[in-house]
């Protein structure tokens, strides 16, 4: 829902607006009878037959559910970064590289997304700066390799943003040096975001720690898929980002939604 215009979603050889791709998701399914409830679920019980998903005002009985709740990537809550996010300012290098095409963009984070979507960066932009707070990077030994092969990858180690510079459109970023506090502006025209996403799994860590009809999440909050879509609790089954911390994309989440409705399918037919 962040994203402005998807260039990379098959059928749309022009781009579509990400509203409008999601409205004809949703026309589309309701041609085949989906019911759309617009309320947010605060808890689940998946500890019995049938299960239930409670929301502010209501709650729902279901022999089987797929959690698809996505995840969002984390900001910086710098004072220009929501008001410069699609100007410039993304979290998502695969969906919105390719509109900085031998232009500067900075990268921000020192983790595995944050080298991945510098490497991607590496081959569109003319430069690529990725700024870590720490002396160190986070990301896995392979991906630091072949990020530091790139000439067009430089390192700009022990160091934070904080601000973001443009008015319409990002024109470059306040970095300043942890270690000598000194601030410097830096010239870029696109700004991404790579410091974490957070899975919205909050509404199942309401349920018994390790009890039964716990969904098993990981360290991060990931949903923990068995095989393909199936979580710890049979009948329960996860699909999209809620589960998935590496690929991210609309095409890879609607794979995976495909499939939960197979295993969800079967699992009722077995019933
Ligand atoms: P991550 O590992 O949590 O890394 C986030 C990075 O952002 C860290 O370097 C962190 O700095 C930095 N950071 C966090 N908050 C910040 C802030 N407020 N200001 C400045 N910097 C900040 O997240 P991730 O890279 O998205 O990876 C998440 C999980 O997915 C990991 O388990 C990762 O291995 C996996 N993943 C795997 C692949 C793959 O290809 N295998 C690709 C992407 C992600 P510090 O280092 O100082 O904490």
């Amino acid at each position: 829902m962040l994203a402005t215009e998807i260039e990379d979603y098959p059928g749309f050889p022009d781009g579509v607006k990400a509203p409008e791709l999601s409205g004809l998701f949703i026309k589309q399914a309701e041609r085949f009878g989906t019911e759309m409830i617009y309320e947010e679920v605060t808890s689940v019980d998946f500890s019995k037959k049938p299960f239930l998903i409670k929301t502010a005002s209501n709650s729902y009985q279901a022999e089987s559910v797929i959690i698809s709740t996505g995840s969002q990537p984390l900001w910086l809550g710098l004072p220009n970064e929501k008001r410069l996010i699609g100007k410039g300012v993304s979290a998502c290098a695969v969906c919105d590289g390719p509109f900085f095409k031998d232009k500067k963009v900075v990268v921000v984070g020192g983790g595995d997304s944050a080298l991945k979507e510098a490497i991607y960066l590496s081959k569109i932009a003319s430069d690529v700066a990725v700024v870590h707070r720490r002396g160190e990077l986070r990301a896995q030994e392979a991906l630091q390799e072949e990020a530091k092969k790139r000439s067009n990858i430089k390192f700009i180690l022990d160091s934070v943003i904080e601000d973001i510079l443009g008015k319409d459109k990002v024109a470059g970023v306040k970095i300043k040096n942890l270690k000598d506090n000194k601030i410097t502006d830096f010239e870029a025209e696109g700004v991404f975001m790579a410091v974490g996403h957070k899975p919205a799994t909050e509404f199942l860590k309401a349920q018994p720690a390790g009890g039964q009809g716990q969904v098993d999440l990981d360290v991060h909050g990931y949903v923990v898929l068995k095989g393909q879509t199936s979580t710890s609790v049979p009948g329960i089954f996860a699909a999209g980002d809620v589960a998935d911390p590496r690929y991210r994309q609309i095409s890879t989440a609607v794979a995976s939604g495909a499939k939960a409705a197979l295993d969800a399918e079967e699992y009722l037919d077995n019933l």
